[in-house]
């Protein structure tokens, strides 16, 4: 055989091989999918075996699956549907890690001064925000009375030995504030676990990110610009990560208009009402995501003074608020470290 045509053999082979062996592999996988009336998305950086994906994309699913069987509360056969229908004072059994978040809620209520309450499912049904299907209102001040002395967090205990206890029979939980935060942390620890170092994991904006992005950069999360205008879609600024978690409660996409008066579906545990304020949305950056989801709502009720006081006690947490102007301006305020821990670049100090 002539030489030029072992060449081209050899050529062809190494060809046919090297793409054979490409399509055994994705490169910088996007697993996305729908959860907790939002969507979820899974991305890793580099080359991964296809069949590392499909399994992947399973245990997804299936986590996500089994946290709604046990936390939501649009699911009417859910562990928390179940508790929150029970009038019964005896403990009620849980699974392990519905009684973890739901202690980790208790704890925040306690650290936050009632700022965060997991018991506000009334209230949030009473306004129309809850998973009831009432409809929206700003409800009379009578029935918030009346609505509110069914909640408070210290009517709720949770045990070592994963159960609920409630001490008046209308207590309902409500963790719309935490779960997400809580998903996100669980597919992290699922990619982890399965020794990936370079990943971002996203649920309705509340991220986990590790390592490096595919272009071998620090992930980069995009702050929403506040506006309560779904047509404008811009982004305040941006944080750049490569480990921890970024949360954002606003009052800009859920909302009662009345008035010309905007009702957020954040509400203050401590009147019962929506909350009323300049704050247009709170970042937060924790080590884990459910703290860090958690903490914005929590932030939220406590507004800009007060909020970042606390968070200055707080190790390893930063907070960036949002706040609205007399002329509906918008100002950032930051918690001391924030855009050192978290390389923030704004897009503009103000925008109208
Ligand atoms: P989003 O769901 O828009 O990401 P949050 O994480 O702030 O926003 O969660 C808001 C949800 O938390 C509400 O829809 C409601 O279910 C619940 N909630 C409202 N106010 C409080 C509060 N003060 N403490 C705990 N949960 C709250
Ligand atoms: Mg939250």
């Amino acid at each position: 055989m002539a030489r030029k045509k072992i060449i081209q053999i050899v050529i062809g082979l190494a060809l046919v091989l090297a793409l054979g062996v490409k399509s055994l592999y994705v490169k910088h996988p996007v697993l996305i999918g729908k959860t907790m009336g939002t969507g979820y998305n899974a991305t890793l950086s580099g080359y991964v075996p296809r069949a590392t994906v499909k399994n992947l994309r399973q245990q997804i699913e299936g986590e996500l699956v089994e946290i709604n069987r046990q936390m939501s509360t649009w699911d009417p056969k859910s562990e928390i549907s179940s508790f929150n229908l029970s009038d019964e004072s005896e403990p009620f059994e849980i699974s392990a890690p519905f009684a973890m978040v739901v202690a980790r809620a208790l704890e925040l209520s306690e650290s936050s001064g009632g700022a965060f309450d997991p018991t506000l499912s009334p209230l949030l049904n009473l306004w129309g925000f809850g998973s009831g299907g009432e409809e929206r209102k700003v409800p009379a001040d009578a029935e918030i009375a009346a609505t509110k002395a069914l909640t408070g967090w210290r009517k709720l205990g949770v045990g070592v030995d994963s159960t609920l206890r409630k001490s008046i029979p209308g207590l309902a939980l409500d963790l719309g504030a935490i779960a997400k935060g809580y998903g996100v942390d669980a597919i992290g620890q699922l990619l982890d676990e399965a020794g990936h170092e370079n990943w971002f994991v996203e649920i309705g904006g509340e991220v986990v990110v590790r390592g490096l992005n595919p272009k071998g950069k620090p992930w980069r999360i995009g702050i929403q610009y506040p506006s309560s205008n779904p047509a404008v879609d811009k982004l305040q600024g941006i944080v750049n990560l490569t480990e921890g978690a970024v949360a954002t409660s606003g009052d800009y996409r859920n909302y009662i208009q009345q008035d010309g008066v905007l009702y957020s579906h954040i509400l203050d545990p401590r009147s019962g009402r929506a909350v009323l304020s300049d704050t247009a949305s709170v970042t937060v950056v924790a080590p884990n995501c459910m703290d860090a989801d958690g903490m914005a709502t929590a932030l939220f009720v406590m507004g800009a003074d007060e909020g970042l006081t606390w968070v200055e006690e707080r190790p390893k947490v930063e907070a960036m608020f949002l706040v609205r102007g007399a002329d509906g301006e918008i100002f950032e305020k930051f918690s001391s470290g924030f855009t050192t821990a978290t390389g923030y670049v704004s897009g503009k100090q103000t925008h109208k």
